[in-house]
């Protein structure tokens, strides 16, 4: 993780400058662990981009973020100055606030984990928090996800909501909007993840999902899934994979 996303830093910067497709939302249960792919490709843009994959049997490129020479030429090393993002947690409970999707000490820690992973890129994030008591959203209906992030997503231009409630439209364990959607910036972009995501040990998750939300955080910054192009950088391995992967 950490050896991938030191050349994503690039990536991650160029893409914050945004543009796309608004978001639809998932119809079917995704059999991978994280569905930002499979999210993306249900956008009009990103249908596009599948098709264009499925054509050629390879990863297009998606704009000048992709580009190598400009990936490469922004490498950060130790004395680059460190990019501060704000992340807002949208921290979903019942209407009596019990059954809270994540406790204070469990945000800490894996926003602990979260820096530790993109100190090397350069990159360090700084949150805040609120509880919203909403039973309808502690347990996400099928396809109310851009209704849930539209009613409760605070600042979308300046900070990363991320909501964290159970989703039952899909069974993985996170769901990330990419930097070039129409909708990342707004309302209805942001990171959504599983509570067992943020809690694997109370949520009765294994532990493949403690970085899920580091995981997801590189697709908000630019990252395929599942880093595509790390085996252009000298020295990086293990192998690329896919972009679909
Ligand atoms: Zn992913």
């Amino acid at each position: 993780m950490k050896v991938f996303i030191t050349w994503a830093f690039a990536i991650a910067l160029l893409s914050l400058v945004l543009f796309s497709t608004s978001a639809a939302p998932p119809t079917t249960p995704f059999p991978e662990f994280c569905g930002t792919m499979h999210y993306w490709e249900r956008t009009p843009e990103g249908a596009a981009f599948k098709a264009r994959m499925d054509l050629t049997g390879a990863c297009p490129t998606n704009g000048p973020c992709d580009a190598s020479g400009t990936r490469d030429g922004k490498i950060p090393s130790s004395a680059t100055p460190f990019k501060i993002i704000p992340v807002r947690f949208q921290i979903f409970a019942n209407n009596d606030g019990s059954n809270v999707a994540g406790t204070s000490t469990e945000i800490s820690n894996q926003m602990a984990l979260l820096n530790l992973d993109y100190a090397s890129s350069r990159i360090y994030f700084v949150y805040t928090a609120r509880t919203n008591n909403s039973t309808l959203y502690r347990n996400c209906p099928s396809n109310s996800e851009p209704a849930m992030m539209a009613a409760f997503a605070e600042s979308p231009a300046s900070q990363i909501n991320v909501f964290v409630t159970a989703y039952a439209a899909f069974n993985n364990c996170g769901i990330a909007t990419f930097p070039w959607q129409n909708s990342s910036l707004t309302s209805t972009g942001g990171m959504m993840l599983q509570d067992f995501s943020m809690a694997p040990a109370r949520f009765g998750a294994t532990g493949s999902f403690i970085e899920c939300f580091s995981h997801e955080m590189g697709h908000m910054l630019g990252l395929w899934h599942t880093f595509r192009g790390v085996t252009e950088v000298a020295g990086l391995s293990p192998p690329a994979l896919c972009c679909r992967r």
